[in-house]
């Protein structure tokens, strides 16, 4: 029976490992599809702290990997398929190969995958002109043409933060409205530098010879017509999902599918925490998420001792 299982290997996996493996609780860690989470698919990363000259996003998960080692974590690469309590009150955790491991408290770390638009070379493209964060990103894009695909919150928001960097930003929405909020919704149509494509949608991205993103196709819903749009970064807006399925009951969700915490980190199973992007729909960022992985680490920490773990 493991002390803690921890599953996720992004920003808030790898702190709560290194948390929970210097209190002696010797974790183990379920990576996952993705080994290292979102900050693996981007190239520089320049607002975590301590790296005064940015980092690149898959060293950095290196490094807090190699740091989770140092104190004991173990790593299995693999797949959560569900998670159940049991009557004597600790953890089944089932994996897609049929493996179950037995834990006495779990801490969810799975995150919350950007939507896309399901583009052939899109997958390739993200870090290189694709993107989901302008927070994250949106400096890179200095005095140069973007977009924003969306219509919702969230497109308003980082299409109105853009305009800090970019010459224009495009706001690319299927609809001939926004489905976003009255007020972010005026904000955004208000600023001179958001120019609003309406009823259309991108249906091809265009490539420079470093295989960066140069241009869109964009195709006009109603009317099929097609005009090539010259652009150097594409923020996709258009949701995410977090990755909670697997867990059924346990949880609690909000009306997209985000793990409501209880207190803290906790949620309404005893033993279970989450932390990071699979319960955060508001801020979304590396330090936030290992913030949180801190936080359900400590939690479950107290949790343990309360059973008689020390
Ligand atoms: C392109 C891009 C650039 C970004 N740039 C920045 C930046 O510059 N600065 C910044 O602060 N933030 C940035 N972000 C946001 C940042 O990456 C996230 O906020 C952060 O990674 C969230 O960490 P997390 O640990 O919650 O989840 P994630 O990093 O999403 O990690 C989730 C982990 O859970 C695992 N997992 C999922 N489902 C299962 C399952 N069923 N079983 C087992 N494991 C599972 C995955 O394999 C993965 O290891 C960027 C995001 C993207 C997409």
């Amino acid at each position: 029976m493991e002390n803690v299982i921890i599953i996720g290997t992004g920003c808030a996996g790898f702190t709560a490992a290194i948390y929970t493996g210097r209190a002696n609780l010797n974790p183990l860690i379920l990576s996952g599809n993705q080994p290292g989470g979102q900050l693996t698919t981007t190239t520089e990363v320049e607002n975590f702290p301590g790296f005064p000259n940015g980092i690149m996003g898959p060293e950095l998960m290196m490094n807090m990997q190699q740091q989770a080692e140092k104190f004991g974590a173990r790593i299995e690469y693999t797949l959560v398929s569900s998670v159940e309590k049991t009557a004597e009150g600790h953890f089944d955790i089932k994996t897609e190969d049929g493996t179950v491991y037995q834990a006495r408290s779990v801490i969810i770390a799975t995150g919350a995958s950007p939507r896309h638009l399901g583009l052939p070379n899109e997958k390739g493209l993200i870090g290189h002109g694709l993107t989901s964060c302008a927070t994250c990103d949106g400096a890179f894009y200095r005095n140069v043409p973007v977009c924003v695909i969306g219509g919702g919150d969230s497109a308003c928001e980082e299409a109105s933060f853009l305009t800090k960097f970019a010459s224009t930003v495009y706001l690319i929405h299927r609809r001939d409205t926004l489905r976003a909020s009255k007020i972010m919704a005026d904000r955004a149509l208000a600023n001179p530098k958001i120019k609003p494509i309406w009823n259309s949608t991108v249906s091809e991205y265009l490539t420079d010879e470093k295989g960066e993103v140069r241009a869109v196709t964009l195709e006009n819903l109603v009317t099929g017509e097609k005009n090539e749009l010259e652009l150097k970064c594409v923020f996709v807006a258009i949701g995410h999902v977090p990755n909670a399925g697997f867990l059924g009951e346990l949880v609690d969700k909000d009306e997209n599918g985000y793990i409501l915490q209880t207190e803290g980190t906790r949620t309404k199973t005893t033993g279970l925490f989450a932390a990071g992007d699979v319960a955060d729909h508001v801020y979304r960022q590396a330090i936030t998420a290992a913030g949180q992985g801190c936080a359900a680490a400590l939690e479950a920490e107290r949790y343990l001792a309360d059973i008689g773990v020390h």
